[in-house]
């Protein structure tokens, strides 16, 4: 970020350029839009599919231990009862007298008035109601009776499908422990306080991943785990000095935790969670086993004993990641007297990987640009512009955070070259169209 920035308001800067850009929408917008609900538009739901690919290609792909799964998200009702959420997943809620506003009870200090949101809701003259426990698991009803019986959750995590396709995974991919289980799929929370752009959202994607290991090896694939995740966020190119751990006390830790640790990244609105890594025991597996009385035990030879497996897990959200992600690289700079706007994705995870510009819409250069928009078009995600001046055109894919912009000129009808310039940088190379495709493999693939 550059110094001359001011870190206030940026976030407001931020969900303009998304909606400007195309990255995310709010949602049912010509309806007034529904509070907390976004939807990512073409660039957004490119990144975000960029950011869970090198997710899947990180923690499954390209991992002979780790396997994949998709499960459903209305689960039996059960499920629930036995992991603790129809009992345990609450929040503490204060309501406001006054203006009748809810809180989170354990946020008021971050929370802001609706009548003045300059103000925390104790700054307010409203009174606070005591606190009260709220279920945050949505509830509707399966099939044409809206009676109790009929009453189903949205999932409110991932994980619980993980641990229900325990004995199915491993008995159809006849993995050995230690091995994990891998998957990205939506899940709700009735949060009381949902904000902060797509940072807190009712509905929202998580990328989680359970390890199953022998009891006695949780320190060290806990440790493990850490140093994964946190070299993910590496190569994901996030600024490693807004990224921190925070290690849960024993008043944070939730029910089925023995240990647990966030990586919390430095947001305009302060340190907040990204992502958790939790030594969540064999509280899941024995829970479900107590509950289905399936055996979920394993035998392992090294140890020569059958045990319910501990569980190492890592959860992350996908859209939090997506704007950490953008925060991160949104950087703004003086040009001449002008201020600039540039979202410094990297070529890995950027919506667009580069933009093909003719100079000018003459002399067969929209001709060649074309041709070689439709080239190199089969293998990268590209931008065709041939409108305005080439300023303008480069302004407009630095805000968009295209890393690369490829300018056909005169020179490229004699000689096939082309300036590529980088938009970090802003230096310019000149590339003959076969040594474009390389560079760009070794950027985006790097
Ligand atoms: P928080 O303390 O922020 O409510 P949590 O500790 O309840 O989060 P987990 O249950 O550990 O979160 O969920 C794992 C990850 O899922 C979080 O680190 C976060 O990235 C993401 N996540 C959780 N709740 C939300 C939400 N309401 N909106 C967006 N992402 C979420």
């Amino acid at each position: 970020m550059s110094a001359k920035m001011k870190t206030d308001d940026r976030m407001e800067k931020i969900v303009s350029l998304c909606k400007r850009r195309g990255y995310v929408f709010p949602s049912s917008e010509i309806y007034g839009g529904l509070i907390s609900c976004w939807d990512y538009g073409p660039l957004g739901a490119e990144l975000k599919r960029n950011l869970k690919n090198f997710w899947w290609d990180t923690m499954t792909a390209r991992r002979n231990d780790i396997e994949g799964l998709d499960a459903a998200i209305l689960m039996h009702p059960q499920v629930w009862h036995t992991s603790g959420h129809v009992e345990e997943f609450n929040d503490p809620m204060v309501d406001c007298k006054k203006c009748k506003a809810r809180f989170r009870a354990d946020k008021v200090d971050e929370s802001r008035c609706p009548m003045k949101p300059s103000k925390t809701p104790h700054e307010c003259d409203g009174e606070l109601t005591e606190v009260r426990n709220f279920n945050l698991m949505f509830k509707t009803y399966m099939g044409p009776v809206e009676d109790s019986s009929a009453i189903i959750y949205m999932r409110p995590e991932t994980a619980q499908g993980i641990y229900v396709n325990f004995l199915n995974v491993k008995n159809s991919s006849r993995q050995k422990i230690p091995f994990g289980i891998a998957q990205i799929g939506k899940a709700f929370r009735n949060e009381i306080t949902p904000g902060n752009f797509i940072f807190r959202t009712r509905e929202f994607e998580q990328m989680e991943m359970q390890f199953f290991i022998h009891p006695s090896e949780d320190v060290q694939w806990f440790k493990y785990w850490r140093e994964q995740r946190w070299e993910f966020y590496k190569n994901l190119g996030i600024n490693m000095e807004k990224l921190r751990w925070h290690e849960h006390g024993p008043d944070e830790l939730a029910h089925y935790a023995k240990a647990a640790y966030d990586i919390e990244y430095e947001y305009p609105f302060g340190w907040q969670e990204l992502e958790g890594v939790h030594n969540r025991t064999d509280f899941d597996l024995t829970r479900h086993m107590e509950a289905t009385k399936k055996d979920m035990r394993y035998f392992d030879e090294r140890f020569e004993e059958k045990f319910v497996p501990y569980i190492i897990e890592t959860s992350a959200g996908c859209d939090r990641t997506l704007l950490t992600l953008l925060v991160d690289a949104y950087d703004e700079i003086e040009i001449k007297g002008e201020q600039r706007v540039f979202l410094r994705l990297s070529p890995r995870i950027s919506p667009i990987k580069a933009a093909i510009l003719p100079l000018v819409k003459k002399q067969g250069m929209p001709e060649f640009a074309q041709k070689v928009y439709q080239e190199l078009g089969r293998k990268f995600k590209l931008f065709y512009d041939e409108s305005g001046a080439v300023g303008r055109r480069y302004a407009r894919m630095d805000e968009a955070g295209t890393p690369f912009c490829i300018t056909v000129d005169g020179q490229s009808l004699e000689d096939e070259t082309m300036t590529v310039r980088d938009r970090d940088t802003m230096e310019q190379t000149r590339m003959k169209v076969a040594e474009l495709q390389d560079f760009l493999d070794k950027k985006v693939h790097g």
